[in-house]
Order: C-alpha cells, then structure tokens, then sequence
C-alpha cells in the first residue's frame, strides 16, 4: 500500500500543480487548451498504472484465469513488432523480427502479448538513440524461444537480480508519471509463470540486455496427430 501510495502521489501532485499554475490568472483560450491537454496526458498515464496495479490484484486474489487457445506464436510476434515499431523508430532505434515459420502451440496469447509487449516497451525505453531491437522466435525439441535483444544501456548482476520484484527501478532518480512504476515485469513474472514458461535475462552494462522466454511445447519427433497403432491382421 505505501508503495501504491507514493507512486500514485506523483501524477496526482503533477495534475494539482498544472492545474494550479493555470488558475493564477486569467488565460487565452489557446493556454488553456494546452493545460487540459497536458493534463490528459498526466491522466492517461495514471489510468495506466491503476490499470497494472489492478492486473496484480487480479492476480494475487486468484481471480485471473488462463485462456488456452491454438496460437500461431510467430503471428502474435508479428503483431508485438507492427505496434511497437513506429514507438522505436520515434528514438531513432530499429525493430527487427527473426522468425520464418508459424508457429502454434495451445497456450494463452493474450498473455504471451502482454509479456512481450512489455519486454518490447522495455527494449525501447533503456536502449540508446540509434539502436537495434532483435526479436527472436526459435524452435527447439521441446519448447518455443522467444528472445528478445537491445543494444540499450544493459545492467549489472545487483540490478539484475531485482528487476522483476514489483516496484523496483534501478533508476530511482527516474521520476514515475506512471508508466514507469517498475511494475512492467512484475506482471511478466506473474504472467511467464502462468504459461507455465520460464524467464531469464543476460545483460551488460552500456552494452544491452537479452530477454529469453522457454514456453514448453509438444516434442518435435512427435507429430501432434499420430494415429493409434492399428492391430496387425494376417489373412488367414
Ligand atoms: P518500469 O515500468 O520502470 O520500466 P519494469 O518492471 O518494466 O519497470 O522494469 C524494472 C526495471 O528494470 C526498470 O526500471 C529498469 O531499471 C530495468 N530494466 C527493465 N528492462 C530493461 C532493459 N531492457 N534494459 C535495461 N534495464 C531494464
């Protein structure tokens, strides 16, 4: 709850003192245009981190259930790249989708979505002007790899160890409006676990990071629609 608290304090203190600012005397129509559109702004950022605060709540009481369907993993890849694209190219950093084949496996895509979309956010927002994002999707005997790789400013093993606990940000100096509340991949963990897949990270400091999604998945040798062994009949 304190941590709740003193990240909601900031966008509402930011709304109170734009608003204060544009009550002080009296305006043109256009200043007071731009003060309600800046306060949307601020408002918009706060409905997003009450809505990710609600996702853990959801989470924590048990009452978000998993929705299995078939799902074509590189088409979901697909649609992560289209979105976050135009984000990227506004910081100068290129998006590129490694992948050549469909994929599909019965696991719950709007979850998968929400994991990657993001580690995608994520890639954008610590990477560096001018950089690249790899988004990767392998097969493997017994699991889909999802990979995905920035060329941002990396962390150490310390910061490491601590990005997925809710809250945290190795940048405390990086004022939350909201979005950037350090609950991003929390919700991941969360959500990995529920797909019943793992999570791992290799990072570096001023070089970037890479991380890997493991989603099990049916043993390759063995094709999905086998049909049963029929008895053998000799004629007589
Ligand atoms: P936030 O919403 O603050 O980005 P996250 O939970 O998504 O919160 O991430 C927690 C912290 O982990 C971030 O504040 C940042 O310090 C670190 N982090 C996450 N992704 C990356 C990345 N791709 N490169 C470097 N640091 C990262």
């Amino acid at each position: 709850m304190a941590d709740i608290s003193h990240e909601l304090r900031t966008p509402i203190a930011a709304l109170m003192a734009t608003i204060d600012v544009a009550l002080r005397k009296p305006r043109t129509s256009e200043q007071y245009r731009a003060t309600l559109e800046e306060c949307r702004a601020i408002s918009k950022q706060l409905g997003q981190l009450v809505e990710r605060i609600m996702t853990l709540a959801s989470l924590d009481s048990g009452n978000d259930h998993t929705q299995n369907s078939f799902t074509d993993v590189t088409e979901v890849a697909t649609g992560c790249v289209a979105v976050i694209r135009p984000l990227a190219a506004a910081n100068s950093i290129t998006v590129e989708l490694l992948t050549d084949e469909a994929l599909e496996l019965e696991t719950d895509a709007g979850k998968l979505r929400e994991v990657l979309m993001n580690l995608l956010h994520n890639a954008v927002e610590y990477n560096k002007p001018g950089g690249t994002i790899e988004l990767r999707v392998k097969r493997l005997p017994n699991t889909i790899v999802l990979e995905v790789r920035d060329t941002g400013i990396g962390m150490t093993d310390e910061v490491k160890d601590k990005i997925f606990e809710r809250f945290y940000r190795a940048d405390a100096s990086r004022h939350s409006t909201g979005v950037h509340a350090g609950l991003g991949l929390a919700i991941v963990r969360e959500y990995v676990s529920r797909l019943e897949a793992t999570i791992s990270v290799e990072s570096e400091p001023g070089r970037g990071s890479l991380f890997r999604v493991t989603l099990p998945a049916p043993p390759l040798d063995v094709p999905a629609e086998e049909p049963a062994d029929e008895p053998i009949t000799t004629a007589s």
